[in-house]
């Protein structure tokens, strides 16, 4: 039980509020579950020194999939079409069908060990009914529950399961409930409508993959190519043009009708779309996957324009089917050796401030500054000198060693 009457300083070679620069030889003083100071000040109280180390606020990863974290290696091979790998997930799915509940737990106790204290879920098998979640939950979870129907008869149902997703959803504390229309050629317009709908009426954000691949976008705009043949084959396809929107944008101004809106991905989105986007940035952010976007092979993803824009920007690691871990460090460091057109400061906020804002977390997280909680990690860093702390933080030998939730080391090191 956290002492709540009690102050404790955390002291580092580098504090990194993200609100503001690094302060070097920094406090981060807490009180129970939440921060009361953070400067160069030492403040009259225990203080824990903790050497060599980096304190910064907990990772925001906002995009994942926990269901597969029990994968060792991703699904598929790298470069392959996105219909395909997805053929591939669904064979998985049906071979593994119990193992989601599990490989979600596990999925949370890895992100904990990597210094993600907050997380955009994707779900889909039903891990949210294990009983033991709300005591076991360290990490705060917006848990979007994902609805598919591409065909005008699975709409209702399909909306029934989100409205009582969202009335479940009701009752926990640290899994916020939102919803997530699955992707263009896998949710009728009719049915993104109303899961719009549910979205106002429940004050909860929605989260869509858009513009992953160039297929997706060949579906859209002629009916035809490698989606068309999957969802045929999987009886799924509808014939009518109103069975979908002809352009992302259409989609776009859909999403942009709810209270918050994550648009995951967005790799092949057009200037009249990231304009869109940069107009609504207070309410939609896109996800950027990086190590997913590689592992597809896109081409190179415009970041630092996207950035310059103004449009808000979050970063997930999606799932273990298409990345080799739930890292949102790893895909910092990514970010940091693709794109060196972005500052390292900015990356840093990509990874916390950022994700905390495109979830709506903001408030709670996101940076170390004074009533915010306690959520933090611990770096532990090189010997070396560096002349802007950012290169010492993101160095290959970096490591997380320790992750503090609501004012309590959860995660530790074994050599620590
Ligand atoms: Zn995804």
């Amino acid at each position: 039980m956290a002492n709540y009457e009690s102050l404790l300083a955390l002291k580092a070679r580098f504090v990194f509020p993200v609100a503001g620069p690094p302060i070097p030889g920094g406090c981060v003083t807490i009180c129970g579950p939440s921060i009361v100071a953070v400067g160069s000040k030492v403040p009259d109280c225990p203080v824990q020194d903790l050497g060599n180390v980096a304190i910064l606020p907990g990772f925001v990863n906002a995009h994942t999939h926990l269901e597969f974290s029990d994968l060792a290696v991703p699904i598929g091979r790298p470069s392959m079409p996105l219909p395909d790998w997805i053929r591939q997930v669904i064979e998985h799915r049906r071979a593994t069908a119990d193992a989601g509940p599990s490989a979600a737990m596990q999925g949370l106790r890895e992100s904990l060990a990597a210094g993600t204290t907050a997380l955009g879920e994707i779900a889909t098998s039903d891990w949210r009914s294990n009983g033991r979640l709300e005591a076991e939950l360290r990490s705060i979870v917006v848990m979007f529950h994902e609805s598919i129907a591409p065909l005008r008869d699975r709409i209702a149902r399909a909306v029934w399961a989100a409205e009582k997703f969202l009335l479940w959803g009701q009752t926990f504390k640290r899994v916020r409930p939102g919803l997530s229309p699955h992707a263009p050629y896998t949710v009728h317009p009719e049915l993104l409508a109303s899961l719009v709908e549910l979205s106002q009426r429940f004050q909860v954000p929605l989260a869509m993959h858009l513009a992953e691949s160039r297929e997706e976008i060949e579906l859209l705009r002629g009916g035809s190519g490698p989606f068309r043949e999957l969802l045929e084959d999987l009886q799924s396809w509808d014939p009518l043009a109103d069975a979908r929107y002809p352009r992302i944008f259409d989609y776009l101004v859909q999403l942009a009708r709810a209270p918050r809106a994550l648009v995951i991905h967005g790799n092949y989105l057009d200037r009249a779309e990231l304009d869109f986007l940069a107009d609504r940035a207070e309410a939609m952010a896109v996800v950027y996957c990086p190590r997913t976007h590689h592992f597809f092979g896109h081409p190179s993803y415009p970041l630092a324009r996207m950035l310059a824009m103004n449009i808000s920007m979050a970063l997930g690691t999606d799932s273990r089917a298409s990345n080799p871990d739930l890292s949102l460090f790893e895909e910092m460091r990514f970010v940091a050796e693709r794109h060196n057109d972005v500052m390292l400061s900015k990356i840093l906020e990509l990874g916390t401030l950022a994700g905390a804002r495109a979830l709506g977390l903001d408030r709670q997280m996101g940076t170390l500054e004074p009533g915010k909680l306690a959520n933090l990690n611990v770096v532990r860093l090189d010997d070396a000198s560096a002349g802007d702390p950012h290169e010492l933080l993101f160095a290959p030998t970096a490591r997380v060693v320790q992750t503090w939730v609501r004012g309590e080391i959860t995660e530790q090191a074994a050599d620590e």
